[in-house]
C-alpha cells in the first residue's frame, strides 16, 4: 500500500536535481571514480578530547536517563562562558540558552514556535533551505530577499517593502554564509538590528561557520554583538562544522529570553533534550574552543588556498572570501548550473552543487566544498580544467 503523503510534504517542490543523481549512480555503477565536491560535512574527526569526554559520560548511569528539553545546565554555563570569551557578549545561562539537535532542528522548529498559517517569513536567496522549508511546514510564507554578488551578498534593507517587512514574523540571516561564502561587519548586524526592531521582527542567526576564517583580518563576529540586539533576536550556534560533530547532532541557541523560553516550550511537547553525555562533550568543545580551532582552520586554508589559484589558472571566477568551507564559483558562459554540474559529472566524473538548489538568486554559480583530501580536492580541479 501506499499511502498518501501530508499536503505540506507532498507540496515540497520536486528535487531539482534528480536527474544528476540517476546519472551519479549510473556512473558509480559503471565503476567510474566519482570526487563529489559537494558534501557540507567535514572529513576530519571530532577532537579526541571531545570524544574521551562522551565514553567517560556514557558511562554514568546519571546521564541515561530523559534530558531537559532546554538543556543540561553545564552546556548551559560553558555556552555563556564561551559567548564572553569569543564575542565577549555576556549570556545569562539560566534562561539565554537552549540546547538543539543541531541548528537545522532549532531552525525547523522555530517556525512552528512563532509563525501562523498564512503569516510571513523573511529568508535570503541563496539560501540554506529549512529556512523555506520549516516555514512551509508551520503554514507561513517565505517572502525571499536576493542576496547579490554586486552588494557581497549582504541583505540590502532598502530592497525589503515596507508592507514584507511590516508582516514579518522571522528573519533568518546567515553570515558566514552558505552557499556564498560571504562574511559580514558588525555594521551589517547593526542594520539588521535595527530593521527588526522597527518592523517588531524575531532575527534568527544562523551562525554555523563562524569559527572557520583564514586569519584575524576576517574573524567572524556574533549577531549578538549588536547593540539591542538581544532585544529583538537568537544566534543558533552550531558546533558541527567548528567541532567537527555533524553526527553528533548538537547545538545551540542563544539570545532574547522571551523566544528561548517560546522555543523550550515547543520542544518540550515534540522532543526531551539531547542526550546529557552528548551535552557534556559539547561543553568540552567549548571549554577548550581556543585549542581546537586553529587545525582545522590551518587545513581549510591550506585547501582554500589551493583551490582558488587552480581556478585563478582555469579562469573559473569565485567570490573571494577566507570564510566557510566552501568556495562560490561562477559557471563559464553558455551553462546553467545545472547543465555545468551535468558536464563536469559526465566528462570529469565531479559533483559540484548547481547554486540554483540553493533558490533561483543561486542561478550561474555552484558550490565548492573543502571537505576532501587535499589530493583529492587537486586531482577534482584538474578533471574540471580539462573538460574546456
Ligand atoms: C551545516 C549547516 C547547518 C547545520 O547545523 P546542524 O547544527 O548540524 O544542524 C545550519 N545552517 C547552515 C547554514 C549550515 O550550513
Amino acid at each position: 500500500m501506499v499511502f498518501k503523503e501530508s499536503e505540506r510534504l507532498n507540496s515540497i517542490p520536486p528535487y531539482l536535481f534528480a536527474e544528476i543523481d540517476e546519472i551519479i549512480k549510473k556512473k558509480k555503477d559503471e565503476g567510474f571514480d566519482i570526487i563529489s565536491l559537494g558534501i557540507g560535512d567535514p572529513d576530519i574527526k571530532t577532537p579526541d578530547i571531545i570524544v574521551e569526554e562522551l565514553k567517560k559520560q556514557a558511562d554514568n548511569p546519571e546521564n541515561h536517563r530523559y534530558p531537559s528539553s532546554y538543556g543540561l545546565k553545564a552546556l548551559k554555563i560553558a555556552a555563556s562562558n564561551f559567548y564572553k570569551r569569543r564575542f565577549n557578549v555576556d549570556i545569562d545561562p539560566d534562561s539565554e540558552v537552549i540546547s538543539l539537535w543541531g541548528s537545522k532542528e532549532g531552525i525547523a522548529n522555530i517556525a512552528y514556535t512563532f509563525v501562523n498559517p498564512g503569516e510571513t517569513v523573511l529568508a535570503p536567496d541563496p539560501s540554506y533551505p529549512v529556512y523555506k522549508i520549516g516555514t512551509m511546514f508551520a503554514g507561513g510564507k517565505t517572502v525571499t530577499i536576493p542576496l547579490r554578488e554586486e552588494n557581497d551578498y549582504l541583505i540590502d534593507f532598502s530592497n525589503i517593502n515596507n508592507e514584507n517587512a511590516k508582516d514579518a514574523k522571522i528573519i533568518h540571516a546567515n553570515y558566514p554564509n552558505n552557499p556564498t561564502s560571504a562574511g559580514c561587519g558588525l555594521d551589517f548586524f547593526e542594520k539588521l538590528t535595527d530593521f527588526a526592531l522597527e518592523n517588531e521582527i524575531l532575527v534568527c542567526h544562523d551562525n554555523a561557520y563562524g569559527d572557520i576564517y583564514s586569519d584575524q583580518s576576517n574573524k567572524p563576529v556574533s549577531f549578538l554583538n549588536a547593540k539591542d540586539s538581544k532585544k529583538t533576536g537568537i544566534e543558533f550556534y552550531s558546533l558541527s562544522k567548528t567541532f567537527n560533530m555533524t553526527g553528533w547532532r548538537i547545538s545551540i541557541a542563544v539570545g532574547n529570553s522571551s523566544a528561548i523560553k517560546s522555543l523550550g516550550k515547543y520542544k518540550s511537547n515534540v522532543d526531551s533534550g539531547v542526550f546529557n553525555a552528548v551535552q557534556y562533550a559539547a561543553a568540552k568543545a567549548l571549554d577548550n574552543y581556543d585549542g581546537l580551532i586553529s587545525k582545522n582552520n590551518e587545513v581549510y586554508n591550506r585547501r582554500r588556498v589551493k583551490v582558488c589559484n587552480m581556478l585563478d589558472k582555469i579562469g573559473l571566477s569565485y567570490f573571494k572570501s577566507g570564510n566557510t568551507i566552501y568556495i562560490w564559483t561562477k559557471v563559464p558562459e553558455g551553462y546553467s548550473s545545472a547543465s555545468f554540474a551535468k558536464l563536469l559529472l559526465d566528462k570529469a566524473s565531479v559533483v559540484v552543487t548547481p547554486g540554483s538548489a540553493y533558490g533561483s538568486c543561486g542561478e550561474g554559480f555552484f558550490r565548492i566544498s573543502l571537505t576532501i583530501s587535499d589530493e583529492r580536492l587537486e586531482e577534482a580541479i584538474d578533471r574540471i580544467s580539462n573538460v574546456f
